[in-house]
């Protein structure tokens, strides 16, 4: 290490992101170099949700190391294969978002080009049909990928299911062991240099006082660090994304963990169901300009599979992204850079991806304004995306069965989700910007789902004869058919695999 480099981090704030920030930043200076103090406040406690991941998640367990049984054991976590959206496009429909491989793409042409084709000609049913992780999902049966040659069981992507409390827990002790410095507190006071405005230190209520050279600002929604100290503001997208509230409660399971989340539109926004070893979690995520917040819980509490096992919570948000999420020696992770709400599942994504960005930008202590630049660049790029897709839910559907549904079908749209819609309406063409989240086919699935159906289809899928298709798509439905047969129930595969042992409490 040169003098020039960060020589103590200071992580404000214990909830997820600050975890997860600290776990990753333990991991990689296995307190070699550089400091890691966290400070967090019992007594404001965390937002305690954020129960349900997509695939992306393993890339961080890998970069930690996690031996991934154990993980669901301590987090009492289950599988997710993708999120079934009930009721989003009309009353009575239901389609999976899916991860994965959807059917098997033929001379180097996505297969849902070809589904497409037979399906405008009546011959196809739904995508889904032909999706492995969707039919797996809807049968409650998992596996992990085996080595199957060109099966598609060697290649099943997935995500979890958790206990946010546990998983917070989990990865406390995964970073305390290597070596992060805990410190209970509420911090009262940011101190800046009044020369470069840079964060020095802040003050605890306690009087004690903690310096750093790089601020990781964790504090949730307010963004104590970066909005309040800094002025850093926040771009408001509830025009767009207009759920602000959401009530969550935890229930008793009806019957065995379903491998996938379930979201099902409400009149004022739309409620989740995500099923873990020991509990179901859920909640009502609605927009408080169409409904009001008595309205919302009673509607939740009265769409639950058991008996509440706790007291409802009302949490308030406000949709969009601050103006910058890097700033002086300030980096904001989690809730303090933004919040899309929690229709897909992005928000820990966020934090990863907001951590391994960190790790390639990571600076010293000259902070080189270019490499802050292209953070904030990047990070603006990925949340724009996704804010795109999220939209897409809502914006695409036939509802108008309420005054929410009616502002959403006929809101004004970004020009950047307009464009893919317009692409995809023609030819069916779904063209992934850089590095976006969201791929061709979960893009696909969304629009197919929220029905958007394409006038045409890709125009090489023409050069395959029309019985050679059928008989290929037959093919490939009966493969995905009997693989999905041999897959174990989802259960079976926890209680054999991760399970954790009911006395553990
Ligand atoms: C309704 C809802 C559902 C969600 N569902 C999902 C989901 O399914 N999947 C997903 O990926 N994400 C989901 N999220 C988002 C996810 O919960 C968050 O991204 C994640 O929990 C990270 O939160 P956080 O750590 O940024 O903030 P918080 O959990 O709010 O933590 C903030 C921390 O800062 C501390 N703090 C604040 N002020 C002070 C102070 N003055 N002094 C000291 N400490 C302080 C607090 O004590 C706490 O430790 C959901 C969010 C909401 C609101």
């Amino acid at each position: 290490m040169t003098d020039r480099n960060i020589r103590k981090i200071l992580i404000a704030g214990g909830g997820t992101a600050g975890w997860m920030t600290a776990a990753a930043l333990a991991k990689i200076f296995r307190e070699r170099g550089c400091r890691i103090q966290l400070v967090e406040s019992e007594e404001i406690g965390t937002v305690g949700v954020g129960e349900a991941t997509i695939p992306q998640v393993q890339l961080y367990n890998r970069l930690l190391g996690l031996d991934e049984d154990d993980f669901l054991r301590r987090t009492r976590g289950t599988f997710k294969l993708g999120i079934q959206f009930v009721d989003w496009y009309r009353k009575g429909s239901s389609y999976t978002h899916a991860f994965g491989e959807v059917g098997r793409d033929m001379e180097a042409i996505p297969f849902y080009h070809y589904w497409l084709k037979e399906h405008l000609a009546g011959r196809a049913g739904a995508i889904g049909d032909y999706t492995l992780a969707a039919l797996a999902a809807q049968q409650g049966k998992f596996m992990r990928s085996i080595d199957a040659g060109n099966s598609p069981l060697s290649n099943i992507v997935y995500a979890f299911h958790f206990d946010a409390a546990l998983y917070a827990r989990y990865l406390r002790e995964f970073a305390e062991q290597r070596g992060v410095v805990r410190t209970e507190g509420r911090i009262r006071r940011t101190n800046l240099n009044p020369h470069n405005g840079f964060i020095e230190s802040v003050a605890l209520e306690s009087g004690e006082s903690i310096g750093a050279d790089l601020f990781i600002d964790c504090t949730g929604f307010r963004g104590l660090l970066v909005g309040e100290a800094l002025g850093v503001g926040y771009e408001d997208w509830r025009h767009w994304l207009p759920c602000d509230r959401a009530w969550a409660v935890p229930c008793e399971s009806a019957g065995d963990p379903v491998p996938y989340t379930r979201s099902t539109a409400r009149p004022a926004g739309w409620q989740w169901r995500i099923p873990l070893q020991h509990r179901t979690g859920n909640g009502h995520v609605y927009s408080s300009r169409f409904m009001d917040d008595g309205e919302a819980r009673d509607m939740l509490l009265q769409n639950l599979d058991g008996a509440p096992l706790a007291e409802p919570k009302l949490l308030k948000f406000t949709t969009g992204k601050r103006r910058k999420f890097w700033h002086r020696n300030c980096v904001a992770i989690g809730l303090a850079s933004g919040f899309m709400e929690p229709l897909e599942s992005t928000s820990i994504h966020l934090v990863q991806s907001a951590i391994a960005r960190l790790l390639t930008l990571f600076p010293n202590r000259h902070f080189d304004v270019e490499d802050i630049d292209e953070y904030n660049r990047q990070t603006h790029f990925e949340m724009d995306r996704i804010r795109d897709f999220l939209i897409l839910h809502y914006c695409a559907t036939e509802r108008d069965d309420s005054e929410f549904w009616r502002y959403c079908r006929t809101m004004e749209l970004p020009e950047t989700l307009l464009q893919k819609i317009g692409q995809f309406r023609k030819n069916g063409r779904i063209v992934r910007v850089d590095g976006e989240l969201f791929n061709e086919l979960s893009w696909m699935e969304v629009m197919v789902g929220q029905g958007i159906i394409p006038q045409s289809y890709h125009p090489l899928v023409d050069v395959m004869p029309d019985e050679m298709l059928a008989a290929r798509m037959a093919e490939i439905k009966s493969v995905i058919d009997r693989s999905v047969e041999a897959m174990p129930a989802h259960s079976e595969f926890i209680a054999k695999h991760c399970a954790r042992p009911t006395e553990e409490g």
